[in-house]
């Protein structure tokens, strides 16, 4: 067994930190407090080769490997997670949808773009009805005139106002549940489509959420990714892969806490010693920083999996559920750590922590992953 990171990996590793520490961090704050998206900072992402990280080279991409990819998601994310989980959705969701099920036409049609950054991509599966339960969709994708015509909403979306197409799943067939689901590539500036107005969030205020809305959305037939009635199977692999970048950016949150921690307990006295002196918040911190370390070995295993072409949707939830849970508790102690001032917003503690909470929400919640992971075991023994 090898724990090493290979030298390629460490580059791409140290390319993501030194972008990380020189763009993002307290330059985002401004942003996040407007809710402002910043599209200056997530430009500068496509010529580093980060917005087709997983895209092959025959397409423009980066051509990368999963362990490589998850080490960019977490670098960006211990930076700043708006930007982070913008990357993610554009990547994961969106782009990798398109790589995995397009036909030749269709990737060399939008894949260029997209891993150029030139656009945005984002993916709809949510509904105001229906997100855990994914294959309860409503969405209506109806042929007509050798076409589809789409109606319905979907919910929570990531980069749905400021991405240029979206992957869609939408029903073609009601009377088939899961098997009736299809996905489409939906552009922008296509009539009866559009983005609702961007969500008030508790965190990740400089990222897009909104809501992609369909009202007689005319869809060419050639925007059908794969065949019809294969768009949740095709949702399902998506998520896979999703949900290790979604531990990727866990890690990156949670490590990003205790980065944070362990600076003011340097700096902070208290009873004529700094705060790293006292033992209590030792043991704290030493918990925290163990944690933040199991989270990524669940991760860098999901991730090898994943690029060794064997089943990963297991070490995938493991990896999701307790790197998401360690990067709320680490957020949680990193502000008790801070005091008072762990509750104002000039420190980036009282951030993280905002944005922590969505890793235990998206991609399918904590309770779902523990599903996932015991449906599983239950089948093996
Ligand atoms: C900031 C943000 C960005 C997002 N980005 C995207 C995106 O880009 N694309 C996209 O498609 N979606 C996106 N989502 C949606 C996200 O994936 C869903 O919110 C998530 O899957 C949960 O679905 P829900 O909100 O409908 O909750 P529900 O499914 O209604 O769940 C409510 C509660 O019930 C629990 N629950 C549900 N079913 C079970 C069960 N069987 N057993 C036990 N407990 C259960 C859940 O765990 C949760 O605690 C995003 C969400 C947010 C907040």
């Amino acid at each position: 067994m090898n724990f090493d990171l290979t030298p390629e990996q460490k580059q791409v590793r140290d390319v993501a930190r030194d972008f990380a520490q020189a763009e993002l961090g307290d330059k985002i704050a401004p942003f996040d407090e407007r809710h402002e998206f910043p599209h200056a900072i997530v430009a500068k992402l496509g010529p580093l080769g980060f917005l087709g990280a997983l895209v092959p080279e025959e397409y423009g991409g980066a051509g990368l490997d999963y362990v490589s990819y998850a080490l960019i998601v977490e670098e960006l994310n211990r930076g700043d997670a708006s930007v982070g989980i913008t990357m993610w959705a554009h990547n994961s969701l969106c782009t990798n949808h398109v790589t995995l099920f397009a036909s030749p036409a269709q990737k060399a049609k939008w894949l260029p773009r997209l891993a150029h950054g030139e656009i945005l991509g984002a993916w709809g599966l949510t509904e105001p009805g229906s997100g855990s339960d994914a294959a309860a969709l409503r969405t209506r994708a109806e042929r007509r005139d050798g076409g589809y015509v789409l109606n319905g909403s979907k919910a929570f979306i990531t980069n749905a106002s400021v991405g240029a197409l979206a992957v869609v799943m939408a029903r073609t067939d009601p009377t088939k549940g899961a098997k009736g689901i299809s996905a489409f590539v939906v552009e922008k500036g296509t009539p009866g489509f559009s983005a609702g107005t961007p969500y008030r969030k508790l965190g990740l205020h400089a990222s897009d959420t909104a809501e992609l809305i369909f009202e007689d959305a005319r869809v060419p037939a050639d925007h059908v990714l794969g065949a019809e009635g294969q768009g949740f199977v095709q949702a399902m692999q998506v998520l896979e892969g999703g949900r290790i970048a979604m531990a990727a950016m866990a890690v990156g949150i949670a490590q990003a806490a205790v980065d944070a921690a362990v600076k003011y307990m340097k700096q902070r006295t208290a009873f004529g010693k700094t705060l790293a002196e006292f033992n209590g918040l030792q043991g704290m911190i030493a918990e925290l920083a163990t944690e933040v370390e199991v989270a990524r070995l669940l991760l860098l295993r999901a991730a090898y999996l994943k690029d060794s072409g064997r089943p990963a949707m297991h070490a995938a939830a493991m990896a999701k559920v307790f790197a998401s849970e360690a990067a709320m508790k680490a957020a949680t102690k990193a502000v008790q750590i801070h005091g008072g001032a762990g509750y104002i917003t000039e420190f980036p503690v009282e951030r993280i922590f905002r944005d922590a909470k969505l890793t235990e929400i998206g991609e399918g919640t904590s309770e779902v992953q523990r599903l996932v992971i015991a449906r599983e075991i239950l089948k093996a023994s």
